[in-house]
């Protein structure tokens, strides 16, 4: 299966948000409003439900017309649903108000399978919710990256660290980007170290 480079993945993210708003790669650093940009520029449909007992899955991008076990709370065990090609199953306990960042990088995570693993998961038939094989780890690591590289769009990333870098600590500029750009400060941290940008201590 095809593999993607690092660069190849910023062209990709960079390609994918022009289309949808140009704002989001020349205007103001600010959030991706990442759950519109699925349903309506993608036309994917998003589904919230339980994925699992615990809630160890958080999501699942459906490629085919499938059968899914669904968790079924109040009768405390999985039912089968018929589901669409084309839509993005969510666990709904990420629509807790403390849980957006998980949320938003979920959405960002699965929107980056349905971009670059349409093929692959069609040839193999999989969900891409499975971990098991070398190239399934390489897919899961590839959605990661897109999925952040849409969410912190580099360029916007570049100005906003620009403007701050002076006035603000590590610490704080950390926390301040993950803030206009509605992720967790880990997933700001991992970007950052990614793109080589204000990586070191000082
Ligand atoms: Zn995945």
């Amino acid at each position: 299966m095809r593999e993607y480079k690092p660069r190849a993945i910023e062209s990709i993210a960079q390609r994918e948000l022009l289309q949808f708003d140009s704002e989001l790669v020349n205007g103001e650093p600010k959030v991706v409003p990442i759950e519109e940009m699925i349903e309506l520029h993608y036309g994917i449909i998003l589904q919230y439900r339980n994925l699992s007992k615990k809630g160890h899955i958080h999501g699942i991008t459906v490629f085919e017309d499938s059968i899914i076990p669904i968790y079924d709370d109040a009768n405390k065990r999985y039912e089968p649903i018929v589901v669409k090609a084309g839509t993005i199953l969510i666990d709904k306990r990420l629509l807790a108000s403390n849980k957006n960042n998980r949320l938003r990088f979920t959405l960002a995570h699965e929107l980056a399978h349905y971009i670059l693993h349409s093929e692959y998961y069609l040839e193999v038939q999989e969900l891409a919710s499975k971990i098991s094989t070398e190239s399934d780890f390489r897919t899961e690591k590839e959605a990661d990256e897109l999925g952040a590289a849409i969410l912190m769009p580099q360029g916007r990333l570049k100005v906003a660290i620009k403007r701050n870098v002076h006035q603000m600590e590590r610490k704080e500029l950390i926390y301040h980007l993950s803030h206009i750009f509605e992720v967790s400060t880990q997933a700001m941290e991992i970007r950052l170290k990614k793109l080589r940008l204000y990586m070191e201590e000082r």
